[in-house]
Order: C-alpha cells, then structure tokens, then sequence
C-alpha cells in the first residue's frame, strides 16, 4: 500500500521575513486559540467525510507559518487529536518546523515526548549579519541551541533549512555557514537559492537597487560547492534541494514527489486524494469563521484527468534525483512516457539534459541545473 500523508497548516509567524510570499500571519496571536479549535472541527470532520478514502498515515507533518509559536502542550494536543482521529501506521514519520527563538529545551522535550520524531530547523543562515538582512528573529546561537537542545530531547532525526545566493554574500561565507551546519550532524539538509517573490520588499529592494545578489556563476559555484561539501560529509542529493544521510530521506515529502495522496489541514493547506486535489480557503479568520459555521473550507476542488496527472507525476518525480519509473507510469496511467512525449523527450536526451537509467526517466546534472526550462517542456 502507497504512503499517504497528513499536513496540519499553522500559519502565525512572529515576524513577516522580507523574502517570504507564502500565506502567514504576524502578530495575530489572539487568534491562536480560535484557529486551533477550527482544527479540531475540521479533524473531526475529515475523519467522518473521508474515511472510504483515508488510509493509515504513513507521515505527519505541522508546518507554516512557524507552528512552534503555539505553546508545545497545544501542539502535543493537536498531535494527539490527529493520532485518535486517523490511524498511523508504525514506525510513521512525525515532523515539525521549528524556528530557532520560538523553542527552548523544555518545549523540545515535550514535542519528543508526544510523539513528533523529526524536526525541521528553519536555521536558513550561520551568519549573524545574513540572519538579520533576512529579518529572521533569532541569531546563530540560537540557532545552535536549538540544535544540541532538540539532541538532549531525544531527536535523532534533524534538518536544517539552509538558503544560499543572499545579498553580499560570497563563495567563503556559504561555505563557511555550510561547514557549520555540517559540524551540527544533521541527518537532512534543505537547501534554497533566495528567490525574489513580486510583491515582497525584497522585490522592492531589488528594483530600488539596493539588493546585491550574487551574479549566476557566482551562484553555480555556491551548488557546485554545496554537492561536494555535502557529498563528503554523506548526505546524498536525492532532491533539487534535499540532501540527506542514507536512510533519513523525508517520507512526507517524498510522498509529494511521487504525487501520492495526503490531507492537508488548516487556511490555505491543500489536499490529494481520491484523483481530487482541494484547497482550503487561504485566511484563517475566514477559515475559522466557516468551520464554527459548519461551513465547507475548500474554495477549490479540482479533478485531475487521466493526462494531467500523468503529466504531474513525471514533473514531480523528475524534481528527485532517482526520477520517476517509466513501468510504474504505464501501469498506473496506461500511458507510455516514451511515445507519449515523444520529439520533445527525444530532443531533451539529445540535448542531455534527460536520460533513461535502468527503466527510469531522471534529469542528468545538466538537466538539474535547468530543472525549470526542461520541466516547462514536459508539463
Ligand atoms: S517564518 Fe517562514 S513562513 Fe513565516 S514569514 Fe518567515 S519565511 Fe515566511
């Protein structure tokens, strides 16, 4: 049986970071306690609506926002929520973002304590002064705590969430903040070029002229080193922007990849089940408003046909590096990738940037560095 996952959305961050386009909410902590209940509503919910379509959760995953802004006995609660609403199959992932600053010894202790056995630092930099260009609230060495604290709590499985191509920022500082990060043992790396969202101040910044990014080779060499620092240290690239030590893979996100099914919970999350993708209303006081309601959350329910899909499956699967099996695609679409795409996949082999291995369709190096260009051909 495929894995299927749960997402729980909290969207309340402390500080709005000048970068970020997702959907999140500063200082709207009076509505913390509404939110959560809306949760509870839409657990239950869910849990009577779609139970011919549930099957036991494999991952779960509290993200943002910064979810670690509610106290850990209410993120414990709403964990145990989900774990009597759906049943969990053994040895299930549980993870949740944390951000430095937001968490102290105790609150990881508790998150351990209830359940949650994977932790996602959003650590982003190991320099002061990138931290505070970024307007992230926490500092390097609240960074570091966080890590050796979530240790001392018993987390075995940790991730950094690392970006790269800031402002200023050269070769040396990147390497040095990944000889940090590496020097904290991570199990999981997440690794993010910056990129400039419209609408954001950094896209202000950016057209007044006073964001200076580093030039495309800079930022080439940035991965280039990336790869082989993070090779060295055995954490294999097994995703655009993922890198982990054998076997601490991340299961929900992998999921995502191979377009499996998952309930997402909260404003904004998005389901996939049932060849339906749905997505939840995108406000959380709107949100709340319709569930004490009773009201439907999904302003959008999309059915995905035969070809869409398929076609989705092969964009996702290409993001890791593995690639997406050509059989596994034929059994489950009846469709074949090969007549199917056709020229466009003959001259993207041609060109190298795509490569058949051992029955599976993946990008070669070449092909990761244009992941954007070569998905747009095959969507
Ligand atoms: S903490 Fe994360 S979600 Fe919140 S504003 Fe910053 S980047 Fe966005």
């Amino acid at each position: 049986m495929s894995d299927f996952g749960l997402y729980l959305h909290i969207p309340f961050c402390l500080k709005k970071c000048p970068y970020c386009s997702f959907y999140s909410l500063e200082g709207r902590m009076d509505l913390v306690e509404r939110y959560v209940q809306a949760i509870n509503t839409q657990l239950r919910f869910c849990a009577e609506a779609y139970r011919n379509h549930l099957r036991p959760m494999t991952s779960i995953f509290f993200g943002g926002g910064t979810p670690t802004l509610l106290p850990a006995a209410a993120l414990s609660r709403l964990l145990s929520k989900c774990l009597e609403r759906f049943s969990c199959a053994d040895e299930a992932e549980i993870s949740i973002e944390v951000n430095p600053a937001t968490v102290d010894r105790s609150d990881l202790a508790v998150l351990r304590q209830a359940g949650f056995n994977r932790l996602s630092i959003g650590v982003q930099s190991l320099q002061d002064a990138e931290l505070r260009q970024l307007g992230r609230p926490h500092t390097v060495a609240d960074a570091v705590d966080t890590v050796r604290w979530a240790r001392t709590a018993g987390f075995e499985n940790i991730n950094l969430d690392l970006m790269y191509g800031l402002s200023g920022q050269g070769i040396q500082t990147w390497k040095t903040t990944l000889e940090h990060a590496l020097e904290l043992q991570p199990t999981h790396l997440s690794i993010y070029e910056l990129t400039i969202e419209a609408g954001t101040p950094f896209a202000r910044m950016e057209e007044q002229g006073t964001l200076f990014l580093p030039d495309e080779d800079t930022v080439l060499l940035m991965l280039e080193e990336t790869q082989q620092l993070l090779m060295q240290a055995g954490l294999q690239r097994y995703e655009i922007s993922n890198y982990a030590q054998p076997g601490y893979q991340c299961r929900h996100n992998i999921n995502y990849w191979q377009n499996g099914e998952y309930l997402g919970l909260g404003a904004g999350a998005v389901a996939f089940f049932n060849k339906t993708r749905f997505t939840a209303i995108a406000n959380a006081e709107q949100f709340c408003a319709r569930l004490e309601k009773g009201q439907e959350v999904w302003m959008e329910k999309e059915k995905l046909d035969r070809e869409a899909a398929f076609r989705e499956t092969v964009i996702m699967g290409l993001r890791m590096t593995a690639g997406v099996s050509l059989a596994a695609l034929t059994d489950h679409f009846d469709l074949n990738a090969e007549s199917y795409y056709s020229d466009t996949l003959h001259r993207l082999i041609r060109q190298g940037m795509v490569r058949i291995v051992q029955g599976r369709l993946q990008l070669t190096a070449q092909g990761f560095l244009l992941a954007n260009t070569v998905m747009a051909e095959l969507v």
